[in-house]
């Protein structure tokens, strides 16, 4: 794929020199100067900053990086930027905004460790991978100072406090996996931690961190430390008080994981750095015995160690506040998931029914919850039915068996992380009354797209349909506001939104929410029946197309991804047997309230695969999708209430590894989050804007005849009549010169010849 290359490379002689006789259109100029640049997209696809040394026509004479010139057609070139705009900190700043010029500007600005950009409003951050210097005591009294002004999470977060007077305010993080959420989260905490003088709430809200990590992260395939769920948190300064609303935890992670994965990163913590009396008291063994931890044979992260982790753990509760019974109490539940994952159940009839293998996972499991052999062997190998007044009690086979333990186990697990959570919130903000002002981090997981992509990839991507719906709404307010604000005449524009696809999801009854919910409470449908009743009656709509067998497809915002119907509704049903939830409710564990406080209160009426009959009085249990869309709105309405301050983390390279600057993965999550998008708009906008005084003084030393009035507008405005600068390419406003792109530079280019 050569693109328009000239098959002929022609090595270039070192003492041949360019010649400079041609014209190109007016900008020969640049010729003149000999430092014409230009991007050039190599076979690879990658953008080369290239020389132009000659042009003539259609065609260039560049130079490439290793000493090659190399005959191409012009419109092979893409317009770069004038040398003094390099590594820019505000994108917006870029004479020609265009995708090779964002590449190479972000791409200038990372090989020097300035891992922050602006793009407008939003502030692009570039994982490191690696430490950098840009952190610590004398970065954080700079920023408070505001005496150093280079973009930075600081910076944002000091707006925030600023802001905080007005009202409330939120840094949103987003980006995709291993990008750098969760790190950034971080330290925009410890920028308010260092500001609070250490000692107070922001010291505590440092320590939520271990804990919810502890909890909610596991190493996946592309981030050693990746956040299963997502975390607001909620920080009043006011009245010194935090409250972290957790969302969406991926539960099937307990049961289930991929090799080279693991599961939450507390499991192996626990079987590393127990002491000897807890795992004598726990019955503990080490990672590799149990069955849960086993199925991937990953045990450890390079760099991480468990036994210290646990250390800083234990540490982070009791900061947090958690008893020492209590921290026994959640260590004994999370043996007990481990456990629960080692039993066996034999079969007992030629019907395939099943019971519990009476061994050590049995007794185990059943003295750390607190009940007896027998009352868990029955809950997990059969089912009670109401029929009517009646209630029947059918055995289950092996693999319905097998299910209800992974379902037990996953509960347990849920309801021990919102149980630590509303410990945290309780014991930081204790008796402390609620008012408005509160600055908020939202650290979200990103859009997913993987080769197969299942119910949670499904749920995650709909979650962030909704959130990019929220930013490009912000986005273009914010910008269109500051126009009407300085007076310019500007007819709003309207965007191009993403509500198609919003609708896909969420339209009743034809949307793909409903049609699963209603699909699920068909006692006969499958998989199958489910995608093909997709198909019949989505067909039509644009952002939706049926795939082949059990597959469909979305054309999301961020790409088109295709979704595998195989369990979703068994994952939407959400299986918890009734007789699971009494044994849980009779348990005499040291915790009884995890399970009362949570579970049984959200699942009042337990419902079975059976009783999911349409229109039956037990129907009325919320599915796992309507549960997550009525999350989703809650989230969102807490997002209305803020200032949203955009933060676009972006992961440089697949490898984890620092130094590496993959053009291809950047551009498509610059694609993917909206930045190019937000530049885009930009463009139909006015980006650049100087103020009459700045204009005035770098400009007005070009002007040919003196102006009567030295008043700064007049300056300006007799220096765009001077150089025929259009009038639809600027506007003048009340305190700033708006300028379309690309406008600047060309004054920028009259001024550096002079
Ligand atoms: P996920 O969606 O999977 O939770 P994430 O966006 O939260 O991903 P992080 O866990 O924040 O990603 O970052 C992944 C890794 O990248 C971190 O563990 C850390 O090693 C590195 N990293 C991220 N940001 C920085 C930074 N500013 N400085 C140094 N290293 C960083
Ligand atoms: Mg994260």
């Amino acid at each position: 794929d050569e693109e328009g290359v000239d098959p002929v490379a022609l090595s270039l002689p070192s003492s041949s020199k360019p010649h400079d006789d041609n014209t190109w259109g007016d900008t020969s100029s640049y010729a003149r100067n000999k430092k014409i640049q230009s991007f050039f997209k190599l076979p690879n696809g990658e953008w080369e900053l290239v020389k132009i040394l000659s042009y003539s026509g259609s065609e260039s004479l560049i130079s490439l990086s290793e000493g090659k010139a190399l005959k191409v057609k012009n419109d092979c070139l893409v317009q770069s930027n004038p040398v003094i705009l390099d590594g820019v900190d505000d994108l917006m700043q870029l004479s020609f905004l265009n995708e090779p010029a964002v590449l190479y500007n972000l791409q200038y600005r990372y090989n020097q460790d300035m891992i922050y950009t602006k793009a407008g409003p939003v502030l692009v951050a570039i994982n490191p991978f690696k430490k950098v210097p840009l952190y610590g005591d004398d970065y954080i009294e700079g920023y408070r100072r505001k005496s150093i002004e280079s973009p930075h999470v600081y910076a944002i977060t000091d707006t925030a406090m600023g802001e905080m007077v007005r009202g409330s305010f939120c840094p949103l993080l987003y980006g995709e996996s291993g990008a750098g959420k969760t790190e950034t989260a971080k330290i925009a905490m410890q920028y308010l931690a260092a500001l609070g003088g250490g000692g107070g709430i922001e010291y505590e809200i440092l320590k939520t961190n271990p804990v919810l990590e502890a909890f909610g992260n596991a190493k996946t395939s592309r981030n050693n430390n990746s956040s299963r769920f997502v975390s607001f948190l909620s920080l009043n300064l006011v009245v010194q008080s935090v409250r972290v609303f957790t969302y969406w935890k991926h539960q099937s992670r307990v049961v289930q994981c991929a090799e080279g994965e693991r599961s939450y990163h507390v499991f192996y913590q626990l079987c590393a750095g127990a002491d000897h009396d807890l795992r004598e008291k726990l019955n503990l063994r080490n990672a590799g015995e149990y069955k849960y931890l086993r199925q991937s044979s990953c045990f450890s992260i390079s760099g991480v160690d468990d036994t210290e982790q646990f250390g800083i753990l234990t540490e982070a509760l009791d900061v947090v506040h958690i008893t020492k019974e209590d921290q026994e109490s959640v260590f004994a539940m999370l043996a007990a998931v481990l456990w629960l994952g080692n039993i066996l159940f034999t079969v007992i009839d030629n019907e395939n029914h099943a019971e519990v293998v009476e061994d050590e996972s049995l007794t185990t499991v059943a003295k750390l919850l607190g009940c007896s052999s027998d009352q868990l062997n029955r809950a997990l190998s059969t089912r009670k039915m109401r029929v009517g007044n009646d209630t029947i009690v059918q055995k289950l086979t092996v693999s319905q068996a097998s299910d209800s333990r992974d379902a037990l186990a996953k509960s347990i697990y849920a309801c021990l992380f919102d149980w630590l959570v509303e410990q945290i919130n309780k014991s930081l903000s204790a008796g402390k009354r609620r008012t408005g002002r509160s600055i908020s981090i939202l650290d979200i997981y990103g859009f997913e797209s993987f080769d197969r992509n299942s119910f949670e990839q499904f749920c995650i991507n709909y979650a962030n349909e909704r959130l990019q719906h929220h930013f490009n709404r912000h986005m273009f307010k914010l910008e269109q506001e500051e126009y009407i604000q300085d007076g310019i005449d500007w007819a709003r524009v309207d965007f191009e939104d993403n509500q198609d696809c919003l609708n896909l999801f969420e339209k009743k009854p034809l949307g793909l929410l409903s049609l699963l919910d209603e699909e699920s409470t068909f006692p006969n449908a499958n998989d199958m029946t489910f995608a093909n009743k997709l198909k019949e009656h989505l067909h039509s709509k644009s952002c939706f197309h049926g795939g082949r067998g059990k597959d469909f497809t979305v054309n999301h915002y961020a790409g088109e991804v295709s979704y595998d119907t195989t369990g979703f509704l068994e994952k939407n049903r959400d299986l918890l047997h009734l007789e699971s939830i009494e044994l849980l409710s009779e348990c005499s564990c040291s915790l009884p309230q995890i399970f009362a406080t949570s579970m049984l209160t959200q699942s009042e009426k337990p419902v079975t695969g059976p009783l999911f009959k349409a229109g039956g009085a037990e129907s009325q249990k919320l599915s796992v999708a309507t549960k997550f869309k009525g999350q989703l709105f809650q989230l969102m309405q807490r997002l209305e209430n803020t200032t949203p301050h955009f933060i676009r983390c972006i992961k440089p390279n697949s490898l984890q590894s620092p130094g590496v600057y993959e053009q291809g993965l950047v551009l498509q999550q610059l694609r993917c989050c909206g930045v190019l998008e937000v530049v885009r708009i930009s463009r139909s906008g006015f980006p650049t804007k100087m103020s009459h005084q700045k204009f005035a003084r770098r400009y007005g030393f070009l002007l040919l005849e003196s102006v009567a009035s030295q008043d700064p507008l007049s300056v300006s405005v007799a220096i765009l009549h001077q150089f025929n600068i259009l009038p639809e390419m600027y506007q003048v406003g009340y305190t700033k010169l708006f300028f379309r792109t690309g406008q600047i530079g060309l004054l920028e280019n009259t001024r550096n010849r002079t």
